[in-house]
């Protein structure tokens, strides 16, 4: 006999990101030689100044609750953040700290989702947005894109995906799994379609911000007719290698803010007191103490596309942020490669981790079935060994 579990959790998909990089995890414990490009994780150590600010705060006896949406410094340094980054205004009251930006788009999902909803994603799209709007018990539509287009949806495509039952699209730029960048001008034009439909709601996840390698970013609330009805979300992991800190945080509508505090005041409580400390000194330094991580992605960015693009079937786009490449790999569907039919991208990933032991993460979870996603926040050595594993294996 099965256990008895939920509906609930039956129902959800194990996170593809994080299975793969278990895989390999587990592959390597028993002695295999893996190269693991699936996890998004930098492999910087966090900056020593960061370290110092969380030490400090444990000395200090930083040991108690904090508030459940954050320390009031914390809000304060969050406001002043979005000011200087995002050309955003926010109170503190708009703001509310969680368990990394994963718990904050799954409370903003819980408070505003009811059953029967739809969540329009353009894709592709991070794992988790549909996950987390099915167990909000929404339903989700995606909205394709393609290679041909930089994965870019447009205007039109919007138009047609809503419908009455859309309560929410989940935006993310630059983009995971594809690095793609919208423009200040094509936001806009992804707004005007929007001003037709007060009823939807707009999660505009910018955890990549600072990932980026030249295109201006722009967040969509900055659009002044989506203020009141976006949600934008940001963290501390991926800009100040901070992955396992789990630092997310919201700038919201009050009413919404404070609605997600009374969520995880019943699941979680308040983040972690000493990383929520060492995130006050992440915010406040400059910018630039952070560039020469994204010096190094972007030099990396660069290798990867010029040795991915000497093998043949792999058509790229040029990722203008984030630390992944998504190749379209549809080109070896319907190939048998050592004695492996590959039939989808799930086929494809599987046989490089059989075969090159290499592993990556199958477009399917990302609703891109014709791609693979590979991260490119490993070091250079690895990378190019990775590559050229795979490239052999396809010869
Ligand atoms: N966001 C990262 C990724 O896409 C981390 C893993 C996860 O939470 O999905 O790989």
């Amino acid at each position: 006999m099965t256990n008895p579990l939920s509906d609930r959790i039956n129902s959800l998909p194990i996170s593809a990101t994080l299975a793969m990089a278990a895989k390999a995890r587990e592959l390597k414990a028993q002695g295999k030689d893996i190269i693991s490009l699936s996890l998004g994780e930098p492999d910087f150590n966090t900056p020593d100044f960061i370290k110092e600010a969380a030490i400090k705060a444990i000395n200090d006896n930083y040991n108690s609750y904090s508030p459940v949406d954050g320390y009031a410094d914390l809000k304060q340094a969050i406001c002043t953040k979005f000011k200087r980054d995002n050309n955003l205004t926010y109170n503190l009251n708009q703001i509310v700290v969680s368990t990394g930006a994963k718990q904050s788009i799954a409370n903003v999902a819980m408070v505003l989702l009811n059953p029967g909803d739809e969540v329009l994603l353009p894709a592709p799209y991070w794992v988790s947005y549909s996950a987390i709007a099915t167990l909000a018990e929404a339903t989700f539509k995606e909205i394709p894109s393609t290679i041909e287009t930089n994965f870019k949806i447009t205007p039109q495509q919007l138009e047609e995906a809503i419908t009455p039952k859309t309560k929410m699209i989940f935006f993310n730029s630059p983009n995971n799994p594809s690095g793609t960048i919208y423009t200040e001008e094509e936001y806009r034009a992804l707004a005007k379609v929007l001003e037709k439909h007060p009823q939807i709601y707009i999660l505009s996840d910018e955890i990549y911000e600072h990932i980026n390698y030249g295109t201006p970013n722009f967040s969509f609330a900055a659009i002044e007719s989506m203020y009141h009805r976006t949600i934008t979300v940001n963290g501390v992991a991926k800009a100040f290698a901070m992955t396992g800190w789990r630092i997310g945080y919201i700038g919201a509508p009050e009413w919404i803010a404070k609605a997600c505090t009374k969520m995880q005041g019943q699941i979680t409580s308040g983040a972690n007191c000493i990383a929520q400390r060492a995130t006050i000194t992440a915010l406040e330094a400059p910018v630039s103490n952070i560039k020469y991580m994204v010096d190094e992605f972007r030099k990396r960015r660069d290798m990867v596309l010029e040795l991915l693009g000497k093998i043949d079937g792999f058509k790229l786009n040029i990722p203008g942020g984030a630390f992944y490449v998504f190749p379209d790999i549809s080109a070896f569907f319907g190939k048998n490669i050592k004695g492996h039919a590959i039939k989808n991208a799930s086929d494809f990933s599987m046989m490089l981790l059989d075969e090159a032991n290499v592993a990556t993460v199958t477009g399917d979870a990302f609703g891109a079935p014709s791609c693979i996603r590979l991260s490119y926040a490993a070091s250079e050595n690895q990378l190019k060994e990775a590559i050229r594993r795979i490239k052999e294996v396809l010869n």
